[in-house]
């Protein structure tokens, strides 16, 4: 629609032609956003958009929580805060609403969203569970001050700790941060908040950032962690030097999106601290998590119990997990000169010591016995002698797949196991 401040603003042959011209531009602007992939589905009409704005002032907010897992406890300890929007009968989700807010509506969000979380914090706490919050802080509020004072004033309203803040941000498309930027960041830092790097892996410069930036934590992307079939191998391998990489850096690494029990385990061996994921817990309402908590923790005691047989049938998954971290032990301890031989030489002789099982054992691989001694011989000859990217090595390999296939037939782990990776 136009409006013209004048009677007969555009009746003229050439504004009508003017404004033909630009009905057709538009049409093929929304078109494009309409099929440009990435970009949310339909454009939206001002005044849904309005409404949207309006709900997040109105008491329409509805934060849930998704249990965060510690993997080296088994413990959840923290939960994301993510933001929904109650219009009548539905619950609006983020990817709906979000793009379609204003740089002022998301200020209002998340302000609102953190005080209610600190809230929702405060009466967990009353119940007995200690529970830290991790939310989200949009890109802008690197480039406005009032987000910085928002969380400051929550943390002090709500007289929680900082330390049991994380603060989520996104990657964005700048390579690296202005001054402007980094002083925000800088305060935050000063404040005590956790900070923690969303999505890794998702686009743009993820690289750089882990770098540069004062993370605590880095979130690898759901994408990176994703397995189909033949890519498990080499999927468990990025996760497995992410996570060496973000603590070599002195920063905490969380897999997000884990959606299967066996994907969980693997992540567990491949060194990964944390876990997020449908496979551990939706996010639900506030009041439900005291609940699932003391569920969570009953469940645990019971593994705890079954625990020594856990691994008779432990899944492909898990078994290809434990594979990689042998693979890349092997290789590092055979880089330095003369190593090789002396790992040969040590394999040879039958050594049942945790050190020797750890240097040249396939461990938990596969099952003890005759077939395991003679395999993890072959493989090691394969990989000291002929290196990564050797017949010997792949063919070994390639036998210890199959093997792993084998023991593992009465889980329901991904099928095929990848013969060729690379
Ligand atoms: P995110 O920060 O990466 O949050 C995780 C999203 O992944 C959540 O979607 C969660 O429900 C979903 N998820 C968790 N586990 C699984 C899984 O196993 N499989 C799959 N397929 N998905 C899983 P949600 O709640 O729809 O949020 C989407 C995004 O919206 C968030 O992605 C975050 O970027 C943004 N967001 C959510 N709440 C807020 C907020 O309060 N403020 C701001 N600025 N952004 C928010
Ligand atoms: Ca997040
Ligand atoms: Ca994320």
């Amino acid at each position: 629609m136009l409006y013209s401040a004048w009677p007969g603003g555009f009746v003229g042959p050439d504004q009508v032609a003017f404004v033909e011209l630009l009905q057709t531009l538009l049409g093929c602007a929304v078109t494009r956003l309409q099929t440009q992939e990435g970009l949310h589905g339909a454009a939206v009409p001002v005044s849904v958009r309005q409404h949207w704005a309006a709900l997040v002032r109105t008491g329409a907010l509805q934060m849930h929580y998704q249990p965060l897992l510690n993997l080296a406890t088994g413990r959840c300890g923290k939960v994301e805060a993510l933001a929904r929007l109650r219009d009548g009968e539905r619950l609006l989700m983020p990817d709906e609403f979000l793009f379609a807010l204003a740089s002022d509506d998301l200020l209002e969000l998340f302000a609102r969203g953190l005080h209610q979380a600190l809230a929702d914090r405060r009466q967990w706490l009353a119940a007995g569970h200690d529970l830290a919050i991790s939310i989200n802080l949009p890109p802008a509020a690197l480039n406005d001050i009032r987000y910085f004072e928002a969380a400051r004033e929550a943390l002090q309203t709500y007289a929680c700790p900082s330390a049991q803040l994380t603060l989520e941000v996104l990657e964005t498309e700048a390579f690296s941060l202005n001054e402007g930027q980094r002083s925000i960041l800088g305060k935050f830092r000063a404040l005590g908040v956790l900070l923690a790097q969303d999505d890794l892996g998702s686009g743009h410069s993820g690289l750089a950032r882990l770098r540069e930036l004062p993370f605590d934590w880095i979130k690898i992307d759901r994408e990176i962690a994703h397995l189909d079939g033949d890519t498990a191998l080499d999927a468990l391998r990025v996760v497995y030097q992410v996570t060496r990489l973000g603590h070599s850096l002195g920063k905490l690494v969380l897999a997000e999106g884990v959606d299967s029990a066996d994907l969980l385990a693997a992540l567990a061996i491949l060194g990964v601290d944390g876990a997020q994921g449908y496979v551990i817990a939706r996010p639900m309402p506030a009041a439900q998590l005291p609940a699932w908590i003391a569920r969570d923790e009953a469940r645990e005691v019971h593994e705890a119990r079954e625990a020594p047989g856990a691994r008779a049938g432990e899944s492909v998954l898990a078994r290809l997990a434990r594979f990689v971290v042998w693979e890349e032990r092997v290789l590092m301890i055979a880089a330095a000169p003369g190593a090789a031989r002396d790992l040969l030489k040590a394999a040879a002789v039958v050594a049942n010591t945790p050190l020797a099982d750890a240097l040249v054992g396939l461990g938990d691989v596969l099952p003890a016995g005759e077939a395991r001694e003679a395999l993890q011989r072959d493989l090691l000859r394969a990989l000291l002698e002929g290196g990564r990217e050797s017949d010997a090595w792949r063919a070994a390999r390639d036998r210890l797949m199959s093997a792993i296939a084998a023991t593992a037939h009465e889980t329901h782990a991904p099928e095929p196991v990848p013969s060729h990776t690379h």
